[in-house]
């Protein structure tokens, strides 16, 4: 019995160099999560975060647009799914995972429309080039803003956009399909995953709390959840997320109260119980641990300048 165990280890140990030698074809692969809405996603690489797009006889409205090397592949996507032109896209927050493709889209004729803060964002900071920020062409900025929320009225498939205050970023927005029970949350929920608090675009942790509490409190549990990074989501994987961080709040909150740094706490590892589900090549657990310490010691000893970094990223 116990060699036979070691074979299958050893075939499987031979097999796996064959496998990894099989370059992954990077595609944008579709989901129907109900008639009408779909949700568009990488796989074998990173294409950008999830993407919505509601389909019709009235109109398309596509939900962000992914990164600038991944255009023709989410085109294609598309393509597959509607024959017509894309009428809206609606920009989830700045982004370049996430709005990467605005210029394109617009200049091929969608109306892109935002919170009001991501076009000052765009206006003040540009936007990802390929070598850094350059100056947002005309083309890539919203030209319908709105301050609190507004309504679609497309395909029978109303559609309401809520602005989400200092969540992710200070310019996020939440599309919820409310007879079709779908919510695209962009990246105020990353399914599976620890999150990213983007700070210095405004985001915080309390409004990121806020608005996971938010959607719960909209959702049942037939209720199907677009996140803006992992798998198409539920309720109850929501409930988990905002859970975890919740935990991960109060633990990084008692030992910036039993007075330690940010190396100690690292050197500690507090939040190790949560490493091996939740943690990924972006927001790794220490880097989880520094944004929540950099977030909470900032209220918590207002003003005493406690921000060793963490290295912001411009993505996700
Ligand atoms: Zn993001």
């Amino acid at each position: 019995m116990k060699k036979a165990i070691i074979v299958t280890a050893m075939l499987s140990a031979l097999a796996a160099p064959s496998i990894a030698k099989e370059t992954p074809k990077v595609s944008v692969a579709t989901q129907e999560v109900v008639p009408g809405i779909h949700m568009l996603y990488g796989e074998g690489g990173f294409i950008g975060g999830n993407m919505g797009l509601l389909v019709g006889d009235e109109a398309v409205v596509l939900i962000d647009d992914g990164m600038p090397n991944a255009l023709d592949l989410i085109n294609k996507s598309i393509a597959g799914i509607s024959d017509k032109p894309i009428d809206y896209l609606v920009n989830t927050h700045v982004h370049g995972d996430h709005a990467g493709n605005n210029a394109a889209m617009s200049e091929a004729g969608a109306h892109i429309v935002a919170h009001e803060n991501l076009r000052q964002h765009m206006l003040d900071k540009g936007v990802q080039g390929p070598e850094g920020m350059v100056p947002a062409p005309k083309a890539a900025l919203p030209v319908l803003t709105f301050s609190d929320r507004m309504t679609f009225h497309f395909n029978g498939q109303p559609a309401t956009v809520f602005h989400l205050p200092q969540a992710h970023t200070d310019g996020d927005a939440l599309i919820h399909f409310t007879e079709a029970n779908v919510i695209h949350m962009g990246d105020t929920f990353f399914n599976g995953l620890f999150p990213f608090i983007d700070l210095d675009s405004g985001g915080t942790l309390e409004g990121y709390i806020h608005a996971q509490m938010k959607v719960i409190s909209m959702s049942n549990d037939e209720t199907k959840i677009i996140p803006g990074h992992g798998p198409l989501a539920s309720k109850a994987d929501l409930q988990k997320a905002l859970d975890m961080l919740i935990d991960c709040k109060k633990i990084i909150m008692a030992e910036i109260k039993k007075g330690h740094d940010i190396e100690q706490i690292v050197k500690d590892n507090p939040l190790h119980k949560y490493h091996d589900d939740w943690n990924w090549g972006f927001i790794t657990t220490e880097r989880m641990t520094r944004q929540l310490y950099n977030d909470l010691s900032q209220h918590a000893t207002s003003g005493s300048g406690h921000s060793h970094g963490g290295g912001q990223g411009h993505s996700h």
